[in-house]
């Protein structure tokens, strides 16, 4: 299942340049809102932590089997990820209005930082360390543990005066263009989108105009 969700080429690019961001855009947004949501069911974050490499083939295989079981398992987790991607919406937002960050938002994402840092832990393959998680085979959530921590250490960082929010869509990136004015998300989607409504509107205003 999670190798059709792939297959169906429904991933949001990952253009945010850091994983909180990227897992922020697993929706778009309007005035605030969810517009539209890329995580449909707890499948579609499996693919997306595969896509994102926090997990490997043969792990989202096994926990797509546990939730195939425990269809509520993965309902929760995927509930957790909801909530965990609308704090983060509204820190990253903060962030773009001159990092104000709201007490209750930092508040929920100290909750969660509380409950993961304990269970992060030092893992080496060859000569490389990196992070993992310890969790109970059967855990479906801890797939959100690197999201956590991504953002974390963003918002810890000089780069979270970077963080900028597409006018188009909502999508979050750090900004990291030399003369720091980068605009949209991309310009293949949301800014190819503005430049055409801008060359349409300039067309109509250039037409001769009938009694
Ligand atoms: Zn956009």
């Amino acid at each position: 299942m999670v190798t059709a969700v792939l297959q169906e080429r429904w991933l949001p690019q990952r253009l945010g340049g850091n994983l909180a961001l990227d897992f922020t855009n697993t929706a778009t947004y309007q005035a605030g809102r969810v517009d539209r949501d890329y995580l449909a069911s707890y499948e579609y974050l499996l693919a997306w932590a595969l896509d994102a490499d926090l997990i490997d083939a043969d792990e989202a295989q096994r926990l797509s089997q546990i939730s195939a079981r425990a269809p509520e398992q993965g309902a929760r987790a995927l509930s957790s990820a909801r909530e965990l991607r609308q704090v983060l919406y509204l820190l990253f937002s903060g962030a773009t209005r001159g990092r104000q960050y709201g007490q209750d938002d930092l508040t929920a994402l100290n909750a969660l930082i509380a409950a993961w840092m304990p269970r992060r832990q030092l893992h080496v393959v060859g000569d490389t360390c990196f992070w993992s998680w310890t969790h109970a085979a059967e855990d479906l959530e801890y797939v959100l543990g690197g999201v956590v921590l991504a953002a974390a250490e963003l918002l810890v960082s000089s780069g979270s005066a970077n963080i900028r929010c597409c006018p188009g869509c909502g999508w979050f990136f750090v900004d990291v263009s030399r003369n720091q004015r980068r605009r949209w998300c991309s310009m293949a989607f949301c800014g190819s989108k503005a430049k055409s409504r801008r060359q349409y509107q300039r067309k109509l205003a250039n037409q001769p105009r009938g009694r």
